[in-house]
């Protein structure tokens, strides 16, 4: 099995090096991610400059860096590296749950090879100021996470969460759409001009069976995702509604 891997971290995360490393395990592994940080790039494409993929030495891991985002590193690594059967994203610093999935680099790494036909699996861990992930104590749950979901082939977009404290054990999850957590906060730069921050506030209550709550549950959260965005309740009212039309209108 191939396995590429990425994140939006960056190719010099370590969390990018402690995922290739047990996904060795599974098959064989190259890393193909961005040279800088690429956080909350959600799944922007490079399409206004050419893109470059420089060969970077990882103690012990084939890994290549691209000046672009998440999704351009899939399409490339794909295209460089063929026949990959999944992409592995992550595992990023920092959790992304609720409305994060929205704007989340690591998870449009793993959506990337969804769109492309192939599966993807993004994982995150959160991380604090003050306190980064233990990648090492996390890296037996990567693995039996990683076997679990490689074994259900019709899986193709999953995005799992690791908690803050070592793990209860795992939940299927839906997505937390309960409260956006995100604050604009206006402050002065040294010559007195406004400027804004967006920042990420906690929130307080959360749903049973979403990621959030398996999340502060303690759980390790899967969330099986689908490309399609339509809102198919919707769709059907309005179509309704249309044929309701065109009856009384007739
Ligand atoms: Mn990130």
């Amino acid at each position: 099995m191939r396995i590429l891997i990425t994140n939006d971290d960056g190719v010099y995360s370590p969390g990018i090096a402690a995922l290739a490393q047990v996904a060795s395990r599974f098959g064989e592994v190259r890393i193909v991610a961005p040279d800088v940080e690429m956080s909350s790039a959600s799944h922007s494409i490079t399409a206004s400059r050419p893109v470059t993929y420089k060969h970077t030495p990882l103690p012990g891991l084939d890994a290549y860096r691209v000046n672009g985002t998440p999704g351009d590193c899939v399409m490339l690594g794909t295209t460089l590296w063929e026949k990959v059967d999944v992409v592995l994203s992550g595992i990023n610093i920092g959790a992304n749950l609720g409305n994060a999935v929205w704007h989340s680099g690591t998870l449009a790494g793993a959506k990337q090879a969804a769109l492309l036909g192939l599966r993807g699996i993004a994982f995150s861990a959160p991380a604090t100021d003050r306190e980064q992930p233990n990648f090492e104590s996390l890296k037996p749950w990567v693995a039996s996470v990683l076997e679990m979901l490689l074994g259900i082939p019709d899986l193709c977009l999953v995005n799992v969460n690791f908690p803050a404290k070592a793990p209860r054990g795992t939940l299927w999850t839906r997505q937390s759409l309960r409260h956006y957590d995100g604050k604009t906060v206006a402050a002065k730069d040294p010559m007195g001009r406004t400027h804004y921050w967006f920042t990420v506030v906690p929130v307080e209550a959360t749903e049973e069976g979403t990621d959030r709550w398996a999340f502060e549950q303690g759980y390790v959260s899967m969330m099986p995702l689908s490309l399609d965005l339509t809102d198919h309740q919707a769709l059907s009212r309005v179509q309704q509604l249309e044929a309701w039309k065109k009856l009384k209108f007739a």
